[in-house]
């Protein structure tokens, strides 16, 4: 979608520190970290906020819960994470293509 940054990232038109790509999603490490691992995790196609997941998209919802677990051990954060989505503003979203955190704090 055009003018979206997250979407941009995807498609490498900016840059970012990518740790993970798959022809889903795009993992990448946060340009303001909160915590000493910090990473968004992105699905490749624009979808607004999470509202917006429908029935068609229970795989790729399912295969993003997974990614998370998975992105964790590698970074070997597996013992101590939060995994947060933002909706909305005042839910403190501020861009709005679906993303998920993943803070973590290392062994
Ligand atoms: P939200 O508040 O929408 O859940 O989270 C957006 C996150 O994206 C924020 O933590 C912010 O630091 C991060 N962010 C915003 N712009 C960029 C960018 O251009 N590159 C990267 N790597 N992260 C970004
Ligand atoms: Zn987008």
């Amino acid at each position: 979608m055009e003018d979206c940054i997250f979407c941009k990232i995807a498609n490498k038109e900016i840059n970012s520190e990518i740790v993970y790509e798959d022809d889903d999603f795009v993992v990448f490490k946060d340009i303001k970290p909160k915590a000493p691992f910090h990473v968004l995790i992105v699905p490749k196609k624009h979808i607004k906020w999470l509202n917006d997941l429908d029935e068609n998209d229970l795989e790729l919802a399912g295969k993003m819960l997974l990614l998370a677990v998975k992105i964790a051990k590698e970074n070997k954060v597996e013992n101590a994470y939060q995994v947060k989505v933002h909706v909305g503003e005042k839910g403190g979203q501020e861009i709005f293509h679906l993303h998920m955190h993943i803070f973590g704090w290392p062994e």
